[in-house]
């Protein structure tokens, strides 16, 4: 198994040894429309939450499909847990 195919449960892709790979994802996120944008403190809250939870698989979350990076950075998005953590 190389680095980059390791499986890191509790890792965000900004984590992981293919970050460069995510690069467009990060890029996107940082031009978001401030209106929409989630604060870095809340988005910082946001991952977190996410890294202590089981349902975080490299990056991704396994309840939605999204890269949480992603769905946190935008405001109006939620964890969508049963019992949502965010
Ligand atoms: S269920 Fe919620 S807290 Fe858990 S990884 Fe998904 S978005 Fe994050």
């Amino acid at each position: 198994m190389t680095e980059t195919n390791k499986i890191c449960r509790r890792c965000l892709a900004r984590e992981m040894p293919s970050a460069d790979y995510f690069q467009t994802m990060y890029d996107y996120i940082s031009q978001l429309d401030s209106d929409i944008k989630t604060p870095d403190a809340l988005y910082e809250q946001r991952l977190a939450c996410c890294k202590e939870c089981d349902s975080l698989l490299n990056g991704m979350c396994r309840i939605c499909g999204c890269f949480v990076e992603m769905r946190a950075a935008i405001s109006q998005n939620h964890c969508p847990g049963v019992h949502p953590k965010w």
